[in-house]
């Protein structure tokens, strides 16, 4: 792979192994200014990578050392997300200028990135996640337009699940019991079930919990038999 290392000096010790990825999108109207602040002392953040709408990989942080990405977030009951993980940027201006559908060549070098990450720290595809998902009150990154299924078709993230879907009927209660067992912090119950469904439901981002979520929910929890998890 062919990656440029940019330095940024905003980053600090781990104090726990790698086990997350976090997926981010920069927010910001070009890349350049992306990149300028991730590097910028003042600004006091940064991520491993970025990786351009050309496809081109920038390190900023090497992956031993704790980039400044997450902020206040947790994940299955990790809440230094900094510590635990390895953060992406993926330029995009994001929604509030101008989110747009990201590229091709883009999200091929995203998926070379990740899978050579989770190779290397054996990263579970269900700790490939958005920003969005370890921070729903705060965070709407990568957004319902970043493809997933990519990801999930090599086996890289969580794929959606469609197939011998049921509704558990949940009471809305039952429903953020079992969010939370999944990984979400449902402490802000409306913004969790918005996480969600960015991440698994994006075409409909209401934050009402119909059958269809329960139904989605309940395949996501359900164990596998190994191998027929496709
Ligand atoms: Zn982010």
């Amino acid at each position: 792979m062919n990656i440029i290392d940019t330095p940024s000096p905003n980053f600090d010790a781990r104090s726990l192994p790698v086990s997350i990825i976090v997926l981010h999108y920069t927010g910001m109207q070009t890349a350049q200014a992306a990149i300028d602040r991730l590097r910028d002392p003042e600004a006091k953040v940064s991520a491993h990578y970025l990786v351009a709408e050309d496809g081109q990989i920038l390190r900023m942080v090497a992956e031993d050392q704790r980039a400044w990405h997450a902020g206040k977030s947790r994940w299955r009951g990790i809440e230094d997300v900094n510590s635990a993980s390895i953060g992406i940027e993926i330029v995009n201006p994001g929604h509030e200028f101008g989110y747009r559908p990201f590229m091709e060549e883009q999200i091929d070098a995203v998926v070379r990135l990740v899978a050579d990450i989770t190779e290397r720290h054996r990263i579970t595809r269900g700790n490939v996640v958005g920003h969005s998902d370890i921070a729903p009150t705060r965070k709407q990154d990568p957004g319902e337009l970043f493809p997933w299924s990519r990801l999930a078709k090599v086996r890289l993230a969580l794929p959606r699940p469609t197939k011998g879907l049921m509704d558990p009927m949940w009471t809305d209660a039952g429903f953020l019991v079992a969010l939370e067992r999944f990984g979400y912090d449902v402490t802000d119950k409306l913004a969790a079930v918005v996480a969600f469904q960015r991440r698994f439901r994006p075409e409909l981002i209401d934050g009402v919990i119909d059958g269809e979520c329960r139904s989605i929910l309940l395949a996501l929890l359900l164990p596998k038999p190994t191998g027929d998890d496709g």
